[in-house]
């Protein structure tokens, strides 16, 4: 995978700019030439391997860092969820472009308190691109998030009546019924609104969004219909983020000399067959009317013309890997990089950096940046009927009690389990 980055001059320009503009934190990097930095003690931090340590850079005032938290396929893999990409800003906002299909794990793995990962873009409502909604979303209760999502996702644009973003996220609410009910005065449940903003996907180079100086804007994909590409820009930078899209105009022209431009790419046309076990006719639909295959990315980005292109959307193996980059390489002889879950762009006027982060595994709750409530004052609380819990095997009672006064020791409460038998 290394060697196919291209990471031209970075040991040398990296010095200076980047995260270590207004960084203490950010770990050194080692001298011009490789050379240890003169003064540098086993016991310090070591001069950086070319890894992200998520959690142990702060962000410039003026630097983009990117993290692809989804760049595969539609079906999660342990090692690639499906599209999901985290674009933190020096101004503190955190966006997330697509949700799909395992890409919360990822998200989650990154440590950042959930309060400050609730804005999320939707380009599109296949299950690659916001499966893990309904996780994120339900799942902010356990994990310390205490304020809603806020979601932008397309809507109008003459399409049928229910295919829109708000009709997407009332069927969350009713799928999760039944745990919204009985989860009511048990937890803090104040993260369970959904504020939808629903834009017209048919407009092109609508402004979406426009705060503290970050605006983006759609532009139509050509993906079935209410698909769209986000281009957000910031400090004079500009992140184009396609979605999934055939090649289209629209593309071309507004994501134009984006600093990244992220683009769908998939595995060669013959892969649907092979790989995938389609019949002909359903592998040439899907890889030529409804998406874009690594060739045909090529010719986009050579078109595009970016600081840096981004490819993603493929399973990224050492055997898939070699054909992806031989068919973009037939138009394209740009920077690109071919994403896997991970990747990191730290971006600025002066230097795109890209590394690959260390994932944690088994992360607990990330801190909670907001008190926690157990019953918002005034709310509902569920009870168990009561024939059920008389179904609880009483020999444990002698257990439960002891284990409240071991609980109410540690933490000074005055806690009594409440079931007893009935008379
Ligand atoms: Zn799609
Ligand atoms: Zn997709």
């Amino acid at each position: 995978m290394r060697s196919m980055l291209k990471l031209p001059l970075l040991a040398v320009v990296a010095v200076g700019v980047a995260g270590l503009q207004t960084s203490v934190s950010s770990p050194v990097r080692a001298a011009e030439g490789g050379a240890v930095q003169e003064g540098w003690s086993p016991t310090e931090p070591y001069p950086t391997q070319e890894v992200y340590y998520p959690g142990t850079e702060a962000l410039g005032e003026e630097e983009i860092r990117i993290i692809a938290c989804g760049s595969g396929m539609p079906m999660p893999r342990s090692k690639q969820a499906a599209a999901c990409f985290l674009i933190e800003l020096g101004n503190g906002e955190k966006l997330i472009f697509d949700l799909g299909t395992g890409s919360f794990t990822t998200l989650y793995a990154l440590g950042i308190p959930l309060d400050y990962m609730t804005k999320i873009f939707i380009s599109h409502q296949h299950a690659d691109h916001m499966g893990d909604l309904p996780t994120m979303w339900i799942y902010g209760m356990q994990n310390g998030r205490s304020k809603p999502l806020e979601i932008w996702g397309p809507g109008g644009g003459g399409m049928p009546d229910g295919w829109g973003m708000k009709a997407a996220t009332d069927g969350i609410l009713k799928f999760y019924n039944w745990m919204l009910e009985t989860s009511k005065g048990a937890l803090d449940t104040r993260s369970l609104a959904m504020n939808v903003t629903e834009f017209d996907w048919s407009k092109v180079n609508n402004v979406i969004y426009d705060q503290d100086g970050v605006v983006i804007r759609t532009i139509p994909a050509i993906h079935l219909e209410g698909s769209v590409s986000f281009i957000l820009e910031w400090k004079g930078m500009k992140i184009a983020f396609s979605g999934d899209t055939l090649a289209n105009r629209w593309w071309t022209e507004y994501a134009k000399h984006a600093d990244l431009a992220i683009h769908e790419a998939f595995l060669p046309n013959r892969s649907f067959v092979t790989r995938y076990k389609f019949q002909p006719g359903e592998a040439i639909y899907v890889s030529t009317l409804v998406h874009t295959t690594a060739a045909v990315f090529g010719k986009v980005m050579a078109l595009t013309e970016p600081r840096r292109a981004v490819a993603y959307h493929f399973q990224n193996d050492p055997d898939t890997l070699p054909e992806v980059v031989t068919d973009v390489r037939k138009s394209y002889d740009g920077p690109v990089d071919f994403a896997v879950d991970g990747m990191v762009w730290n971006i600025t006027k002066d230097e795109i950096r890209t590394r690959v982060a260390m994932l944690n595994s088994q992360p607990f709750p990330p801190a909670s940046v907001t008190e926690r409530q157990q019953a918002p004052p005034g709310g509902e609380v569920y009870e168990t009927p009561d024939w059920v819990l008389q179904g609880y095997e009483w020999e444990t009672l002698p257990l439960m009690d002891q284990i409240h006064d071991e609980f109410n020791e540690e933490f000074d409460t005055d806690f009594q389990f409440p079931l007893r038998p009935a008379e």
